[in-house]
């Protein structure tokens, strides 16, 4: 028989209820024995739901409350000591670590957070050093399996696997120089022999244990460690699926294959070209494969989802305003779920009628979402068809265009800015919130948005901003305000995906071809513009940063969706220049991210994403200057690219103290104009007038002063009135102390 899995579930309930749970734990409202109840009952839902659906293989062990990788820092005792001796329980250390605590004296920020590869998920980052002493403090895989037993259901349990846990882990601010996590294999191999085992006794039979990090290019030099581990877990471990996800295992195939465990999982979907490959090197072998096939005799298969279904929403049946066509279209986890049983059915050669139905109904919805992609709109195709080179590039090169904007713009040296955003407060969302309910009209509602950018718009004035901003209150996200004003994209109503802690997403989703019906912004920043003398920065959204942050379609590439999006942009941005705005910003803090796992697929991606950017910026005239930002500022290996995008001025993340990264951009020779972040929003702290100053003055060491803009290293919106202003002071203080020094 060829079975079925999956190879984890969403967590955050069907109704997001472990968020609710969560963050009324944290404001003391209810007790951990009752999140502890709550966080029950969302795991036997999924459970005993996926079981439901007919999936033999049910993911137990990766439920979280805040971050899987978290949970197994806490579990292996990986807690910086910074979080120990605070009087806090094992739960709050745990939050503490996730989130940072400010209360009773207590004053520790959160750890560090990644992007888990390349999802739009967040896993913090376990800190190791020469002194970590891994014990297991508790084993969550035995508990969440016998839990789960408990509810009826005999579940796979997951573990992320020894060598990920490390090479995703960081090197402790007070290890020694040069020391590397992976070091500390041979002690925690032994910790992770424990908790195998006691999974084992417990019962289970396979354990599903995550290696993400061998679809990564730097896993080829990890033959040893992989081998010496694999080779002691499998003597006391369940049968072991070795699993890897999001791209390819490339070479590393060639000892993958030679690993003693039971099975491996592979990702044909985003990475279906490995199958062959990969089928020829276990073939030899014993080991039963993970996939969407039929190769290789029915027991050795199993039908899998590709990866976690983490990054999938929870159910379509919450969803009652799509239409039903658009319904069909799609399926989130527990559709998928039921999918993959189905799939595995019918290879086995089931009979049963229920079964063949699913198989037809499914055909049925394939042809029918076949059909809808023939009805593509040929005026964006053709445009897209017929995009020219000198569309990409401004009139004349940045040295030119320096000095017309200088005289345009008129902005003093170390012009001061913002990021774009302004604090969202309960007010705006309370005013968004009535307009969706019908409870005032869409007149009052402009009104009160014209009333939120004048204010804005004052306040800049008055503590003496250079390049102003319109504050952003009419936009309820920065991808979602211009998906619902494009053609191509539909929304859901409770599709929603953690992106890390108790921060969930709903992200658009892209079904058609994209394109602009109408402006989506120039009125708010020609408003804004009416108000003042000072000259008004236009705030878009750039197309890679809306492409990554939706779902998109899977029938066209990314690159096509790209350029769509590029080039509706672009009309908007044509549009903000003849509205009389003279300088625009278009944020692709999502270009960083999006980069292939494989850097042998780098290029490709490049070259489109830097060419959609500058489709959707450069069809103006010399005298508009263009602005990006990037919250993410990892550029040290794709710099070449960041220069390409050939932005007037762009402004990064870079309040981390150390200036590595400004020496990256001296290094290359970056001739552009530049804002590093001069103080984290992230945290509600003010920063010190002086504080600023060293800051600048460390900036001013590296880069040419000619180039610099001074302003913070992200959106304001989540921040309240009261820190922004105070630290806006003391920004545009620094601004002026340094026009007097440099
Ligand atoms: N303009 C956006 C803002 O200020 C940028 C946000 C972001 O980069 N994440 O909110
Ligand atoms: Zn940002």
């Amino acid at each position: 028989m060829v079975s079925s899995s999956v190879l984890g579930f969403p967590r955050i309930g069907a109704n997001r209820e472990v968020k609710k749970a969560v963050e009324a734990y944290w404001a003391g409202k209810i007790s951990a024995d009752d999140l502890t109840k709550a966080a029950a009952e969302v795991k036997k839902a999924s459970w005993t739901s996926v079981k439901s659906k007919g999936v033999d293989s049910i993911p137990s062990g990766e439920f979280s409350l805040y971050d899987h990788v978290l949970d197994h820092s806490a579990a292996f005792n990986v807690i910086p000591k910074r979080y120990l001796g605070l009087g806090l329980s094992p739960l709050d250390v745990y939050f503490a670590m996730g989130r940072g605590r400010q209360s009773e004296g207590v004053d520790v920020p959160a750890s560090e957070m990644k992007k888990w590869f390349d999802s739009n998920y967040h896993f913090v980052v376990p800190e190791f050093s020469d002194e970590t002493e891994f014990k297991l403090n508790f084993n969550k895989a035995v508990e969440e399996f016998k839990e789960a037993q408990a509810a009826g259901v005999t579940t796979r349990p997951v573990v992320l696997g020894p060598i990920s846990f490390l090479v995703l882990g960081k090197a402790a601010k007070d290890a020694k120089p040069g020391f590397q996590p992976i070091s500390l294999l041979p002690k925690l191999i032994p910790v992770y022999e424990t908790l195998l085992a006691d999974l084992k006794a417990a019962g289970a039979e396979w354990v599903q244990v995550d290696e993400p990090i061998l679809v990564l290019d730097s896993a080829a030099n990890l033959e040893s460690q992989f081998t010496t581990a694999y080779t002691a877990l499998s003597k006391v471990a369940p049968n072991i699926l070795l699993t890897t996800y999001f791209s390819r295992l490339d070479s590393n195939l060639n000892y993958i294959a030679k690993l003693p465990v039971a099975g491996l999982h592979i990702d044909l979907d985003r990475a279906p070209g490995q199958l062959d490959e990969v089928l020829a090197a276990i073939k030899p072998t014993n080991i039963v494969l993970s996939l969407g096939l039929n190769a290789l005799g029915q027991d050795r298969v199993i039908v899998a989802t590709s990866s976690s279904l983490l990054h999938t929403p929870v159910t379509l049946a919450s969803e009652n305003k799509l239409t039903a066509e658009q319904k069909d279209w799609f399926s989130f986890a527990l559709e998928k779920a039921d999918e993959v049983a189905t799939i595995a059915a019918v290879l086995s050669g089931s009979q049963d009628a229920a079964v063949a139905a699913a198989l037809e109904a499914n055909k049925v919805s394939i042809a029918k979402r076949r059909d809808f992609e023939s009805t593509s709109d040929d005026t964006v195709r053709k445009r897209v068809a017929s995009i020219t080179p000198d569309q990409l590039e401004r009139q004349s090169p940045f040295t030119v265009r320096k000095d017309v904007q200088a005289k345009h713009l008129n902005l003093p040296k170390f012009p001061t800015t913002t990021i774009g955003s302004f604090p969202q407060t309960k007010e705006i969302r309370q005013a968004r919130a009535k307009l969706g309910k019908g409870e005032i009209t869409e007149a009052q509602y402009e009104d009160f948005i014209k009333k939120e950018i004048e204010t804005v718009v004052r306040f800049q004035e008055k503590i003496g901003l250079d390049l102003l901003v319109h504050g952003e209150p009419e936009r309820n996200d920065m991808v979602q305000y211009f998906g619902e004003q494009l053609h191509g994209f539909v929304f859901t109503q409770n599709a929603w995906v953690q992106s890390y802690g108790s921060r969930y997403v709903r992200p658009p989703i892209i079904v058609s071809d994209v394109s602009r019906p109408h402006p989506m912004t120039v009125k708010w920043s020609s408003y804004a513009q009416s108000l003042t003398s000072k000259p008004m920065k236009g705030m878009l959204t750039g197309p890679v940063t809306i492409l990554n942050w939706s779902f998109p379609r899977a029938d066209v590439s990314r690159e096509l969706q790209s350029k769509q999006l590029a080039l509706a942009l672009r009309d908007e941005v044509i549009d903000l220049e003849k509205a009389g705005i003279s300088a625009i910003q278009v944020d692709e803090p999502a270009i960083r991210e999006g980069l292939p796992l494989r850097r042998s697929d780098w290029d490709a991606y490049l070259k489109w994403a830097v060419d959609s950017f500058k489709l959707a910026t450069a069809g103006v005239t010399d005298q508009l200057q263009t602005h990006s930002h990037f919250c993410y500022s990892d550029f040290d290996d794709i710099f070449p690219s960041i220069q390409r995008l050939d932005a007037d001025v762009i402004s990064i993340e870079a309040s981390k103290a150390d200036m590595k990264l400004l020496t990256t951009f001296k290094h290359y020779g970056y001739s552009n104009q530049i804002g590093p972040g001069v103080y984290d929003i992230h945290s509600p702290r003010v920063p010190g007038g002086q504080e600023i100053k060293d800051r600048l003055k460390s900036m001013l060491d590296i880069l040419p002063d000619s180039l610099l803009f001074v302003n913070p290293d992200c959106g304001l919106k989540t921040r309240g009135w009261k820190e922004t202003e105070a630290s806006l002071i003391n920004l545009v203080e620094g601004a002026k102390w340094a026009r007097e020094n440099y």
